[in-house]
């Protein structure tokens, strides 16, 4: 398994941390309601809930 040199410097790791947030954010933000139950589902995708488009 590949070992890290060097510790990652907590400022590193904050940003890190913020870019996440940021995509995490941006995923849930396309989140949309199923028509038919009201689950939330990803555009596009079968609703995991009742496995409607
Ligand atoms: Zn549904």
């Amino acid at each position: 398994m590949a070992v890290p040199k060097r510790r990652i410097s907590k400022r590193k790791t904050r940003v890190n941390m913020a870019k996440r947030l940021r995509k995490v954010k941006n995923v849930l933000k396309n989140v949309v309601k199923c028509k038919k139950c009201g689950h939330l589902k990803f555009p596009h995708m079968k609703c995991p809930n009742c496995g409607a488009y």
